[in-house]
């Protein structure tokens, strides 16, 4: 990447960033069965229960794989800040944005 295109994405964010969303936080996952990348939006609002232990947050959710159509189920832990401390999920895995980006690059070029 040129130096120019460097300065423009940290500027404006390039087209391949994790999207700014105020209200949600988007974690990703590969699918067992398939292998395919999903994204999977956590809303602030509706999807975290709090523990008044921990102060952490708490989600539970259902994925479905829009190309195998594969249900996973997904249980995360989250810091107050809402970063992720741990997840686990039933039928795929948790990956990285980094990760995430490779895969989905890779099945649009297949396609
Ligand atoms: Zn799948």
């Amino acid at each position: 990447m040129s130096i120019v295109a460097k300065i423009r994405d940290a500027l404006f964010g390039s087209a391949s960033a994790e999207i700014r969303d105020p209200t949600g936080i988007y974690v990703y996952v590969r699918c067992d069965r398939c292998g395919a990348p999903v994204r999977v939006r956590i809303d602030r609002v509706y999807d975290l229960q709090h523990d008044h232990e921990t102060g952490e947050f708490v989600v539970h959710k259902e994925i479905m794989d829009g190309t195998c159509f594969a249900l996973m189920q997904a249980h995360i832990r989250l810091s107050p800040r809402y970063a992720i401390i741990s997840g686990e999920v039933t039928g795929g895995k948790l990956i990285s944005w980094k990760e995430y980006n490779a895969l989905a690059k890779r099945s649009a070029t297949k396609a």
